[in-house]
């Protein structure tokens, strides 16, 4: 249940977290109003960080994707799950620590790319699930087996489907179910909506949660992340939940708003600013 509170004024916010596929594009494909949200962020002084639990890619790629898009964004005002994970990691594993899992290479070489952790599948002392669109069952039989061996568990993220062009795909969560089930065990999880990946995410941006909002597409991770951290949140309907999902509850965002120029149109609304005139 949650109970029925008033929205914190979109004027008061200092900063925003944004989630990205199903925000700010979908795929490959940017989506309206993009750009000119980002000039009104400039604009305002709104500093804002840039989260995703797909830690398949690095920040630096989001950079160049976002770059492709029109918006300047540089790789430090980009959270992926992975680096959440490595921060994670650094916070509770001394140098030398072994690890493996069910991962793909990007986020392997962030893990160890001068980091003092070393890769072992033949006795990890901890195991990591992520994303890993090339998983096999040789993958998740050393996992299984690990784990089962006593061998700490993280995972990047727990999303349970991965939006594409084609529909909803198995994301992180199918495989880390499949490990469940041969396991009895859970992983310790950090990407949204647990605390871990919000936490980061406030310190980064150096605000409170009380100067701060979260945007997002999608109920069970951005929405319930931003509520779980304090946070007031923003939903647009270009990317997963739907309204009457968010109308039904129990998670319940403070504002739902079509798309960005609809978000766009109400802070303008509420800070008094005239959108720029359109030329004739
Ligand atoms: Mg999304």
């Amino acid at each position: 249940m949650t109970s029925p509170r008033t929205p914190r004024p979109l004027r008061d916010l200092r900063g925003l977290i944004m989630d990205m596929d199903g925000v700010l594009y979908r795929g490959n494909q940017p989506l309206p109003g993009l750009v000119e949200f980002f000039q009104f962020l400039d604009r305002q002084g709104i500093r804002y960080l840039l989260l995703t639990n797909n830690s398949t890619t690095l920040p630096a790629g989001y950079t160049t994707k976002l770059a492709a898009m029109g918006v300047q964004a540089p790789p430090e005002a980009i959270l992926t799950s992975g680096v959440v994970a490595l921060t994670y990691l650094r916070e509770h594993y001394p140098p030398g620590t072994r690890l493996s899992g069910v991962c793909m290479e990007p986020l392997r070489d962030l893990l160890l790319d001068g980091t003092g952790y070393v890769w072992d599948e033949d006795a990890p002392q901890v195991v990591i699930s992520s994303g890993d669109w090339a998983v096999t069952y040789e993958k998740l039989r050393r996992a299984c087996l690990a784990i089962r061996a006593g061998a700490d568990w993280i995972a990047t993220n727990t999303d349970k489907t991965l939006p594409t062009e084609e529909g909803l795909v198995p994301g992180a969560g199918a495989l880390i179910a499949a490990l469940e089930v041969a396991t009895d065990r859970r992983p310790v999880a950090l990407g949204k909506p647990e605390t871990p990946m919000m936490e980061q995410a406030l310190a980064r941006l150096g605000l409170g949660a009380d100067e701060v909002a979260m945007l997002g597409d999608r109920l069970d991770t951005d929405i319930l992340g931003g509520i779980n951290a304090g946070l007031a949140t923003i939903m647009v309907l270009t990317g997963v939940s739907t309204r009457e999902e968010a109308e039904r509850g129990p998670i319940a965002p403070d504002y739902i708003l079509d798309d960005l120029p609809a978000l766009l149109a109400r802070f303008r609304a509420e800070l008094g600013t005239a959108a720029t005139p359109a030329r004739p």
